[in-house]
């Protein structure tokens, strides 16, 4: 048995999605010790299965979540700075349907949307006429008319390993594949027990503990001596990816007749990905998939818009994830809220923060929020910081595709499809397995679709990255290329470099 730290860590956190990492980077840079335990790979919960949108979330302006949508456009502009290499402006298009919403409705909602928070760099909404925009050509002729407005799409999964990485430069302890088992309270400090995927026991000691474990909140809530905070309500929201239904940039937010909206968002260069649906789940959280009927919904919903039919047979990949929700016992899953909220547990002994809810948009507000909750117990040293610190990566006043040029006049022999593959997905981090080459055969084998031997060794070694399922699903989305022949062949790589002594 191991006792990893004699003395405690000022925060021990249980969960690395994005708000477990997110308030571990915040903690980190204003001085505090920070302990972190992921039970699997970072952001293989929730936190890789979302939209991908930094977004205010027009539909929550119908449910009167004013606040939510007001901040959460405000951090769309902080997180674009803090992370140009894996959030990008992108605009929407919404096709009008008389008879789901009035013109003057979504107007007075896309006018709210342009002027709730201060917007520097988005330009705002307008009308359009589909039959002189590049979005309409792929419409039923019906739609003739629409709106487009801003909002930013986001590399989930990704924005978790840079808050990951951020922290550990800022001397973080970030612990993958190792899960939080129980939690003992003293009255000035936490025992925890976790345990490794190997088995291993460790103990560690903390002055406050933090569950950020999203879905996971009614199980590890059990398994601390305190009262079971306030149950979090679980709602499977799904995706599917096809093949490209449309070659611009524009995404689509399209309404339906349930009152829910669906939106169809270029991914990947080759795919659409189409999604989400709301459905209150009861099963494993091991086994969350999209089910027939949502596959079907999704298909109908989109087909109801397109010139181009799709059916099951399209669905080249899909995924689904759990919101945890603040429990609104009643309602109808699309209208809980998705604002968080974090309860501080300080009686009686040391303090518990449970974080409910929230959006990978307001997770460095949520971070912010929980370091001033905590700072009667732990007193950081700095001020709040992040919201002008860029996160690993990020180059300064250039866009991805500038940055790919300026790559590949440092190293001209860089194909020009990876060079933008690397600057949209490493931002500078990709020099970390460039530096010092110089011809592509440094870059070691070429396993597969590109993905050369240099870059996993570096997500093994920098990114906490173990397994072809880390690799290709969420430190990349190649997995959309590899076949099962191409994945064992990445397995046998992991494997085989794994014995390099
Ligand atoms: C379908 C869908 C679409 C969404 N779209 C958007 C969107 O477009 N924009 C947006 O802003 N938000 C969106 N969201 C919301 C957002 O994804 C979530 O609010 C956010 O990812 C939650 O992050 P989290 O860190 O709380 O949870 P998670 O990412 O689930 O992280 C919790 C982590 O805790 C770990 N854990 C659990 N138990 C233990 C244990 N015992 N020991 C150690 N670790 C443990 C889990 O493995 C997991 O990695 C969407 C959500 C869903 C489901």
């Amino acid at each position: 048995v191991k006792t990893n730290k004699p003395t405690p860590t000022d925060l021990f956190i249980i969960g690395g999605g994005i708000n477990g990492c997110g308030i571990a980077a915040d903690a980190a840079g204003r001085g505090l010790s920070v302990t972190l335990c992921e039970q699997n790979d970072l952001a293989s919960g929730t936190s890789s299965a979302s939209t991908k949108l930094i977004h205010g979330g027009l539909r929550y302006l119908e449910l009167y979540e004013f606040n939510l949508v007001r901040k959460a456009l405000k951090e769309r502009e902080v997180l674009l700075k803090k992370a140009p290499h894996i959030i990008s402006p992108m605009r929407f298009v919404m096709p009008h349907v008389t008879s789901l919403r009035p013109a003057w409705l979504i107007r007075l909602g896309l006018f709210i949307y342009d002027h709730i928070s201060r917007r520097t760099s988005l330009p705002g909404s307008k009308r359009i006429d589909f039959a002189n925009h590049p979005s309409g050509h792929h419409l039923q002729q019906h739609y003739d008319v629409g709106f487009e407005y801003s909002d930013c799409w986001v590399d989930d999964a990704r924005l978790v390993v840079l808050n990951a990485l951020q922290a550990r430069e800022l001397g973080a302890d970030i612990l993958t594949r190792c899960c939080f088992k129980d939690a003992k309270r003293h009255d000035d400090h936490w025992d925890i027990r976790c345990e490794t995927q190997d088995g291993e026991q460790r103990h560690f000691r903390a002055r406050t503990l933090i569950n950020a474990s999203g879905p996971w909140i009614n199980q590890t809530s059990q398994h601390m001596t305190t009262e079971t905070p306030r149950q979090v309500r679980l709602v499977k929201g799904s995706h599917i990816i096809v093949p490209k239904l449309f070659d611009h940039p524009y995404a689509y937010i399209l309404q339906n007749p349930d009152g829910r909206i669906i939106f169809a968002i270029p991914f990947e260069n080759k795919y659409t990905l189409i999604g989400t649906t709301d459905v209150d789940y009861q099963g494993a959280l091991e086994d969350v998939a999209i089910s027939d009927e949502e596959i079907d919904y999704l298909c109908k919903q989109v087909n109801a818009y397109f010139k181009h039919q799709i059916t099951r047979r399209d669905v080249i990949w899909h995924y689904a994830g759990i919101r945890p929700l603040l429990d609104e016992p009643g309602k109808d899953p699309k209208t809980v809220s998705r604002d968080y909220h974090l309860a501080l547990d300080t009686d009686p002994g040391a303090p518990l923060l449970t974080v409910h809810g929230g959006k990978i948009t307001t997770y460095r507000l949520l971070a912010e929020e929980a370091l001033s909750l905590l700072s009667p117990f732990v007193t950081p040293h700095k001020p709040a910081w992040t919201a002008t610190q860029p996160l690993p990566g990020a180059f300064k006043e250039i866009s991805p595709t500038e940055y790919a040029a300026k790559l590949q006049q440092q190293y001209p022999w860089l194909p020009k499809h990876l060079s933008q593959r690397y600057a949209e997905h490493y931002g500078t981090l990709c020099e970390g397995f460039l530096r010092g080459k110089t011809q592509a055969a440094d870059l070691g084998e070429n396993i597969h679709a590109d993905l050369f031997a240099a870059e996993v060794d570096y997500l093994r070694e920098h990114e906490w990255a173990q397994t072809a399922d880390d690799i290709l699903w969420r430190r990349s989305k190649l997995g959309l290329q590899f076949d099962a022949e191409a994945t064992t062949q990445l397995e046998a790589y992991l494997k085989s470099s794994d014995q390099t002594p």
